[in-house]
């Protein structure tokens, strides 16, 4: 069985995989960027939108691609994940609504270098041609990402000192 060791082995479960991806990566950016605009940081909000349009963009690519394809239908517990999230996934959890561009960025930066990393992988892996081909072009639009957001952090300056305290925290108030 050609591919087995990354349980990658056809164009179809690839692109499952990789359309799963892009709509998740595209779900955490609209929801960190509406988080953003409920905290009033509309600058972030909007780095997050762009993030956000991009994965879309790419989402759609891939539907397109595949909708003459039939696509397997994928349990969570069927993709091959390296961690138990998809790779491009912001982690939320480390969101922070103080948090500031740069640090905002430096979470899209790490989703990003896990989605290339998880397709550079499979491209390096892969034993049908045809899975390497495509692992390697979807690579290379992460490793474009990637840069993006490389280009938008050197715009941001990382903050000094602690940026997680809330001048006035209205919870404080006794
Ligand atoms: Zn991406």
């Amino acid at each position: 069985m050609s591919g087995k060791e990354s349980g990658i082995d056809s164009l179809e479960v690839l692109l499952a995989h990789a359309l799963t991806i892009e709509v998740e990566a595209e779900e955490r950016y609209q929801m960190l960027a509406s988080q953003m605009e409920v905290h009033n940081n509309p600058e972030l909000a909007g780095i997050f939108r762009k993030l956000a349009g991009i994965e879309g963009r790419h989402a759609e690519e891939l539907r397109q691609r595949t909708a003459e394809m039939d696509l397997p239908k994928l349990a969570p517990w069927e993709y091959q994940w390296p961690g138990l999230e998809s790779p491009e996934a912001a982690d939320l959890g480390a969101a922070h609504y103080l948090m500031t561009p740069w640090h905002a960025l430096q979470l899209a930066l790490q989703a990003e270098q896990r989605a290339f990393r998880f397709f550079d992988e499979l491209a390096r892996k892969a034993e049908d041609q045809d899975v390497r081909k495509l692992a390697e072009e979807l690579a290379e639009e992460e490793a474009e990402h990637v840069r993006l957001v490389d280009e938008l952090l050197a715009k941001h300056q990382p903050p000094a000192g602690r940026w997680d305290e809330d001048p006035d925290p209205a919870a404080q108030q006794e």
